[in-house]
């Protein structure tokens, strides 16, 4: 298939603004429909602006600075003159294919060009991937000269986009399901459930199209790719936990993050809750499942956490969590791994297996999956089973979420004895239970300008509290989320008016809308003039009844974080 095509759709979809979900899926249900198996799993990636499944450890790495290198190559264009006019259209996309359309249409009366094809482009991707080691960015810088020196302008301006990982194309998982089925004519709900067993769209849709429902619905899932893990849903406290399961299991409820491994024989893999592979970062985890589990091929859950360390005092203070920044040193680490594996250890809970020697144990009862886990590893320091009460007495499980809460954790779960694992899904089998936060009414003052269909809005806002002694507002964190399109549309006009000074896309805005906002937690963090940073901030609502002299002030952040 020739790249064209899907440039095209994409070209038509970015110029006239499709957001619309319905409209989104006729018209990735229409094109798939023709595409052949080969590259079926291609363009589902493609149009999800991937270039690889997230779950696979293959990235690009590629920063705009050589795509502008490889544009100057293939075209004679002086870089300089290239950063200028992405500077002026704001999308290194865009300006890619104006460049490239004007040696095309000359080419092309001089010889006749071959046709780019998706095939190309995929392999060319895998190519980067592997390129490694001294001289990597010319071998690069080469590869992406070759697609795009025989590329269209719009040819160019999605293989630029799809380089960069910016499609700025929007097509969520959702309707890319929903495709499928249209598709194929299967049933969307089968088409998720084989989505979340094997995480893998392309060949959840290759066994819609040759099997139909009957294929779908003998997915198993399979070692190697991850499992999209079971949520869990919010309740009050341990009472209503029993009122709903009876007699149920209460576990201590680690903050740090989910993770799922996978072993097959020598091969052990871990991935995120967000599907990533994160094997490398956590070499030691990768030890202690080789020394400790019992069974040659095994998916388990559990939580890792960052903790303080071995040389410190008894055990519940080496066993102490840190703040979960410290963690994400861990998952963003990707070199020198050994010596931040010293610096920040990490524990293992495990709470959940799912697979094992061959047979899948998700619909197996919750306490049945527990003692097969316990008998299958073995314990040590710092890969443990997740600490655990079955009751039925509100008081006795009062006791374990203080004493949870008291040992530093976030507070507890409460899981159904007798419910199967359902992958992907919140069906009301696990409920966390944990102190209610207190919200905040923070003052905005800074924002950035958004992009691709949100360049026109300001889409993500800077926060800030008082100090009452200096008079200042202190930052500490930025909000992005919580907000519908018409508000984004909203804010954007109220702040306008406020906008005391703009520096390419940051500016900074006089202190005057209050917003009531929820967030995780409170951490200290020197990103923030206030010395706090507020981890996942959402949007409750417009604090209109507030001026910004009544927002919440420095002494609370520091009251509430204690
Ligand atoms: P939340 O992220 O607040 O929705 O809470 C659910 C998360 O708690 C899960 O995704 C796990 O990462 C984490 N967690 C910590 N301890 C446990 C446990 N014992 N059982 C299940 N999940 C746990």
């Amino acid at each position: 298939m020739d790249f064209i095509k899907i440039a095209e759709i994409f070209d038509k979809i970015d110029k006239e603004g499709i957001t619309g979900r319905i409209e989104l899926t006729k018209i990735v249900a229409k094109f798939i429909a023709g595409v052949s198996d080969e590259v079926l799993q291609i363009i589902l990636l493609f149009f999800q602006g991937k270039t690889f499944p997230i779950w696979s450890n293959k990235e690009l790495g590629i920063a705009e600075n050589l795509v502008v290198k490889a544009l100057s190559k293939t075209t004679g264009w002086k870089e300089e003159k290239i950063k200028a006019q992405i500077r002026e259209e704001g999308d290194l996309g865009n300006v890619g294919g104006k460049i490239l359309s004007g040696r095309i249409q000359h080419s092309l009366f001089s010889s006749e060009m071959e046709n780019l094809t998706v095939k190309e482009v995929s392999d060319s991707f895998q190519k980067i991937s592997e390129c490694s080691g001294g001289g990597s960015q010319e071998k690069k810088m080469q590869l992406i000269g070759q697609i795009l020196s025989k590329a269209t302008e719009t040819e160019a301006k999605f293989f630029v986009r799809l380089l960069l990982g910016e499609m700025r194309v929007g097509i969520g998982e959702g309707v890319i399901r929903d495709a499928i089925a249209i598709a194929y004519n299967v049933e969307p709900k089968l088409v998720e459930r084989g989505y979340y067993l094997i995480s893998d769209i392309g060949k959840v849709a290759g066994i819609a199209k040759a099997n139909g429902n009957n294929g779908l619905e003998n997915i198993v899932l399979e070692i190697g790719i991850p499992v999209r893990v079971m949520l869990a849903q919010k309740v009050n406290g341990v009472r209503d936990a029993i009122d709903e399961f009876g007699k149920c299991a209460f576990e201590v409820k680690y903050d740090g993050m989910r993770i799922q491994i996978q072993k097959n024989k020598a091969h052990i893999y871990l991935f995120t809750r967000r599907l990533e592979n994160v094997t490398t970062q956590f070499p030691e985890i990768v030890r202690a499942v080789k020394e400790n589990v019992q069974a040659d091929k095994v998916i388990m859950e559990g939580e890792t956490v960052a903790i303080h360390g071995t040389n410190k005092g008894n055990e519940e203070e080496r066993r102490r969590p840190r703040v979960f920044q410290e963690l994400s040193r861990r998952i963003k680490r990707k070199y020198d791994i050994d010596e931040i594996v010293g610096k920040i250890p990490v524990e293992i809970n495990l709470f959940d297996i799912l697979y094992l020697n061959g047979k899948p144990l998700m619909n197996e009862k919750f306490e049945n999956r527990r003692k097969i886990l316990e008998n299958t590893v073995k314990t040590t320091e710092a890969f443990r089973l997740a600490e655990q009460t079955i009751t039925d007495s509100i008081e006795d499980a009062e006791k374990f979420y203080n004493y949870a809460l008291k040992s530093g954790h976030e507070g507890v779960m409460a899981k159904k004895l007798d419910a199967a694992y359902q992958a992907g899904s919140r069906a009301g089998y696990m409920y966390k239970i944990k102190p209610i936060m207190e919200t905040l009414d923070v003052v905005i003052v800074g924002g950035t300008w958004g992009e691709g269909r949100r360049a026109q809005w300001l889409a993500s806002f800077l926060l800030a509290i008082r100090d009452p002694v200096s008079n200042k507002f202190l930052t500490i964190g930025r909000l992005g989320t919580g907000f519908t399109d018409e508000q984004f549309k909203e804010m954007t006009e109220i702040l306008k008016e406020l906008i005391i000074r703009e520096e390419g896309k940051e500016v900074e805005i006089k202190p005057n809308v209050v917003v009531e906002v929820a967030y995780e937690e409170i951490q200290k963090s020197p990103s923030y003039t206030s010395g706090y940073a507020l981890r996942f901030p959402r949007l409750v609502r417009f604090r209109d009844d507030k001026s910004h002299e009544e927002s919440d002030t420095v002494e609370r952040v520091e009251e509430l974080s204690r």
